[in-house]
């Protein structure tokens, strides 16, 4: 296996940002040629699992002058371009079939034949399982043949949020590195650092640029995205129309005044109002958890005081209410009832606050 020694300890996978304890133990074991043929990586959707698996491959197919590039894998040089766009041959994505709940064992046998063709652009072969905890039993076992005796430049990377669905067989071959969300804290540095439209906002409008944040969850491509007013207009539009929903339910639990609220913001297309009563479901859920702890983790809210302001005013009883309302109102919409329906249903079931 070939060693990067003449790559500086902070250049590799520098490019990676948070999960710094498995950023370190990796960049390790590709200096000093340790790195196992597989490795699985756990952890919830959006905790930077791909980004890892991609950012490695890319660093064992670089071709950049390892004692020159500023950080290793360059994500410049052509082998780094093609990995980023997935057309780099030697980097094969295995999956689940769209309309199968599971990976099934011919999947499997593809990639144990397919591992022994040597490899075309690199010295590497690299393998990434998508939801490798839904291979079947039968898989698993298939793979288990190919993980018992890899070719030499073959990588293995699965990719899955619960690695106690994995064989124990396979998991004693394969370490567990567990994936952590960035924190809002983690995106905000990221965004500032590499935009100078983030840097300005956060100094000018630091309310407006906590609540971009807010509202692009844990991933920096979307928080990056939303730096551009056309992709983040209408989700901010939508964002505010939910916190002004929320405000005034609690003010008026009437539906004489929530009403025309309602219609007035979720009025128009199914897809709208799916999108809009995900997004109440969420500020209710904070609110909810609030009510546990005034420490727990927010998904919609980027001030937390403003929301524990909120969450006093209501009472435990009618947020979970009104929680079932929205859920309600979210099945009825895929079942096509009229939207005004929902929304005026909405607006009396809950009994709001
Ligand atoms: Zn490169």
């Amino acid at each position: 296996m070939h060693r990067m020694e003449s790559t500086k300890q902070n250049r590799l996978l520098s490019a990676i940002v948070g999960n710094d304890a498995i950023r370190q133990r990796l960049a390790h074991s590709l200096r000093s040629g340790t790195l196992p043929h597989a490795c699985i990586l756990e952890g919830p959707s959006g905790s930077g699992k791909h980004t890892i698996a991609k950012h490695m491959a890319a660093a064992l197919a670089c071709t950049a002058d390892k004692s020159q590039a500023s950080t290793i894998p360059c994500l410049r040089c052509p082998q780094c371009r093609k990995v980023l766009d997935g057309k780099f041959p030697d980097l094969i994505l295995i999956g689940r079939e769209e309309d199968k709940a599971t990976i099934g064992v011919d999947t499997i046998r593809f990639l144990r034949e397919d591992v022994h063709v040597i490899p075309n652009d690199s010295d590497h072969k690299i393998y990434i399982i998508e939801e490798a905890d839904r291979m079947t039993e039968q898989a698993q076992n298939a793979f288990l043949l190919t993980l018992e005796e890899p070719p030499s430049y073959a990588h293995f990377f699965l990719l899955c949020e619960n690695a106690g669905m994995l064989l124990e067989t396979i998991r004693s071959r394969a370490p567990i590195f567990r994936t952590q969300p960035l924190t809002r804290e983690q995106i905000a540095e990221y965004l500032c650092e590499h935009d100078d439209r983030a840097d300005q906002m956060r100094r000018t409008d630091p309310r407006g640029f906590n609540e971009l944040i807010a509202a692009s969850g844990h991933g920096i491509g979307q928080a990056l995205s939303y730096l551009e007013p056309k992709h983040y207009t209408p989700i901010k539009q939508l964002r505010d129309a939910v916190s002004e929903l929320l405000r005034g339910g609690i003010e008026h639990a009437d539906a004489q005044v929530l009403l025309p609220l309602l219609l007035r913001y979720g009025n128009g297309k199914r897809e709208a109002l799916q999108d809009f009563l995900l997004l109440l479901l969420d500020a209710v859920r904070d609110l909810l958890l609030l009510k546990k702890s005034e420490n727990a983790p927010l998904s919609f809210y980027a001030n937390r005081e403003e929301a524990i302001a909120l969450c006093d005013n209501a009472s435990l009883q009618s947020l979970y209410r009104l929680h079932e309302a929205i859920q309600a109102a979210l099945d009825e919409n895929q079942r096509n009832v009229n939207v005004r329906l929902i929304l005026t249903k909405l607006a009396l079931d809950a009994e709001w606050i």
